[in-house]
Formats: C-alpha cells, sequence, structure tokens
C-alpha cells in the first residue's frame, strides 16, 4: 500500500513507502542490514541496489514517507539534520555566495553557515525573520542564494511569514528554504505556501522517541535534488539502515502525538501564563503572543515547544530547571518524554556573546505526551510559592 494521492496526513503517515515484504508477506518491511547487493551478471542491478551508501530499501522507505508527508517531490534522509543541511548547502553554494537566515536559527545551523562554510568564502546576514522589510533589505541581489527560515523559532517560539518571505525571495530568485523541525509538517506544510526545500532534524518530533539522530530534506526541484542527492552520494552522510527504520516507526504516529503534544502545551502555557513567578510565557498558542494570527493561519496547531522567562532572573530560572522530576533535564526536543532545558547554558551555549544569545532568565520547554495531570503537578512542584 503506497499511493498517497488523496489521502490525509495520518494514513499517509502510515502507509507511504511501507509496502509488505513480497517474499514473506511481513507487514513490516525488513530493516535491510547490508552493505551491498549481489548482482545478477555485472552491472545488472535488482531494484538498482549497488552499494548502501548510493542506496538501501530501509533508506528508500524513509525517503518516500520524507516527501510524502511534506507533499514534495524528493524526499532524502541523512544521519543527522546537520548532515542534511550541510549536503544542500553544499549542492547550491559556490564561494563568494551569500545566505540570509534568522537571528534566532538553530545554534547549530549558524555555526555550521558560519564557521564551516564561512570558511570556504560563504558570507551570510542574519536578520529578525518576522521583519520583512529587513528580510528584504538583507538580500544582496544576484549575491544571496539562500533564505533560511525557521518557523516557530528556537527559544522564543517566534512566528515568520512563510508566504511573505516566499514571495520575497522568489522576487529576487533566492531559494527559500524552511526547517520545518519545531511545526512538523502533522502542523505546518511550507511546500504548499511556496518553499522550496524543506530541512528536518527527524531526531525530534519525526523520530519521536528520543532514540536515533537523524536528518531529512524534501526537494520539489529536479535539478536541485539530483545535486543534492550526488552529494549525499559522493560525501556519505547517510542515514544507517536502522536508524532510517526507527524514524518510519516514529512517523506513524506522529498525528496523534502532535495533537497530543500541542494539548498538553497549550494548558501548560495557559497554567505557567497565571503565574506570578512568570513574567513571559512564549507559546504561539496563546492570544497574547505576537504571532499568533499568524501562526493560526499557517499551522493547524501551535505544537508542543514553549519557553518562559521568570521575574525572579537566572537564579529563578535556574532553580525551576533543577526542580523537575517528570521534565527531565536534557537538551533536544520532541520526543514522547517531556524535557526542560537551559538554553543560555545547554542547547544555547556557543551563541553567547552574540547576537543569537539567549538571555539567563530564560527555560524551555519540550512538552511530552504524558497526562497532563502529572505535568502540571511537576511544574507546581517546581515553581516558586509566593
Ligand atoms: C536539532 C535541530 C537541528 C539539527 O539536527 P541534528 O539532528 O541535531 O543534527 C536543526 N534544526 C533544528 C530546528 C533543530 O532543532
Amino acid at each position: 500500500m503506497s499511493t498517497t494521492e488523496n489521502q490525509k496526513f495520518s494514513t499517509i503517515a502510515i502507509h507511504a513507502g511501507q509496502e509488505f515484504d513480497p517474499t514473506t508477506g511481513a507487514v513490516i518491511p525488513p530493516i535491510y542490514q547490508t552493505s551491498t547487493y549481489v548482482q545478477d551478471g555485472i552491472g545488472n542491478l535488482r531494484g538498482g541496489y549497488e552499494y548502501s551508501r548510493g542506496g538501501n530499501p530501509t533508506r528508500t522507505s524513509l525517503e518516500t514517507m520524507l516527501a510524502a508527508l511534506e507533499g514534495g517531490k524528493h524526499g532524502l534522509s541523512f544521519a543527522s539534520g546537520l548532515a542534511a543541511e550541510d549536503s544542500l548547502l553544499r549542492a547550491i553554494l559556490v564561494p563568494g555566495d551569500h545566505v540570509v537566515l534568522g537571528n534566532d536559527v538553530y545554534g547549530g545551523t549558524h555555526r555550521l553557515i558560519n564557521r564551516v562554510h564561512g570558511a570556504w568564502g560563504v558570507r551570510n546576514t542574519t536578520v529578525e525573520m518576522s521583519d520583512l522589510a529587513a528580510v528584504e533589505a538583507a538580500i544582496l541581489p544576484g549575491e544571496t542564494k539562500i533564505l533560511w527560515v525557521e518557523t516557530p523559532s528556537n527559544p522564543l517560539m517566534k512566528i515568520s511569514d512563510i508566504a511573505g518571505l516566499v514571495e520575497i525571495g522568489h522576487r529576487h530568485g533566492v531559494i527559500v528554504v524552511v526547517d520545518n523541525t519545531f511545526a512538523s509538517p502533522a502542523l505546518q506544510q511550507p511546500l504548499s505556501l511556496g518553499a522550496d526545500v524543506i530541512v528536518h532534524s527527524t531526531t525530534k518530533y519525526l523520530g519521536g522517541h528520543s532514540d536515533v539522530i537523524g536528518g531529512g530534506l524534501v526537494i520539489n526541484d529536479d535539478e536541485l535534488a539530483e545535486k543534492t542527492a550526488f552529494i549525499q552520494f559522493a560525501a556519505g552522510p547517510v542515514s544507517a539502515p536502522l536508524d532510517a527504520w526507527l524514524t518510519v516507526r516514529g512517523i506513524k504516529t506522529l498525528a496523534v502525538r502532535m495533537e497530543r503534544h500541542s494539548s498538553n502545551a497549550l494548558t501548560i502555557a495557559r497554567f505557567l501564563d497565571s503565574h506570578p513567578a512568570i513574567e513571559t510565557v512564549y507559546y504561539p498558542g496563546l492570544e497574547s503572543h505576537p504571532g499568533h494570527e499568524l501562526a493560526k493561519a499557517q499551522m493547524s496547531a501551535f505544537g508542543g515547544m514553549l519557553s518562559v522567562a521568570f521575574s525572579g532572573g537566572e537564579t529563578a530560572a535556574r532553580r525551576f530547571a533543577e526542580s523537575m522530576h517528570l521534565f527531565q533535564l536534557a537538551e533536544s526536543l520532541g520526543g514522547v518524554e517531556s524535557l526542560v532545558n537551559y538554553p543560555s547554558e545547554m542547547t544555547h551555549a556557543s551563541v553567547r556573546g552574540t547576537e543569537l544569545e539567549v538571555a539567563t532568565n530564560i527555560v524551555r520547554l519540550s512538552v511530552g505526551i504524558e497526562d497532563i495531570d502529572d505535568l502540571l503537578a511537576d511544574l507546581d512542584q517546581a515553581l516558586p510559592t509566593s
């Protein structure tokens, strides 16, 4: 069962690229844990598989799934989100080219573009993505090749206008890349708003169980997909078969997980918003969030990520982050279990002292899919009593 035409998202997430095993009828396709393939005569390949850096059926099933989830043409999967980003950047950029990216993009994305590609002569400008005029002003006509968008952003959950950014980017011949990791395709479909490329850290919501590192790209343009697939093959940052299989297994429950992540996070955002120790709750589902209307228009729910600023400053924020039991203190996000993160010293430590720096009174929550009463009880016992 693999036709995805006219099917709805939850069906696609279970069936795309998941043919049963023709030999045994096994409902779940096996993990093709192999490096190479027997040839029926020299160069006579079965199904085009020759060597697993170039192709592996378990990876193919994930790549088919990724493309179907985002409603795109070509899916490619990688050993990590950053490996996916690196291959895409190498497929598009040559020395001297320029990238415009948000001033609050994932720190590793900034580091990759600024330090790794920067060393090869790629230039970049960081800009406030929710300010369309500022984005247009940052584009260097003829030199800017990529506009890199992340919405909701991390950790302040800023929302940027995908369709508006696409309009600006395309007017200047710029490829618009959307990192859709935080929303996931269950809640937001940037290709349908005109974006050219989708990036994922499948480590997060797609895998969904904090047990595998991976990355994905979805690309509509045939030529760009071919160039990127060539980098994937020639440089080799591919997903291993077991990792691809675990990711597909996670994706099958993506739709129901995202519903629960979103409803738990909304309840928690409202609870924290009314607490005197908290200065601001950053969650696009709250009417008070500056991106709320835009999020309502381009997302089907608001996701499981939120941040809070403590009025008691750094001391209060640290104490809270270290006082929770169910919310475990760890980096990363998007798993079924709830996590708490202190960005300025954990996920965002590498951007301290730059304009991407995160204030020391901010705590980020990745709200899991546990029972909401237990999550609220854990938050309540960790908050200062006034
Ligand atoms: C984690 C993350 C990445 C990087 O992905 P890895 O799988 O850790 O390499 C990129 N973008 C966002 C938004 C992320 O959260």
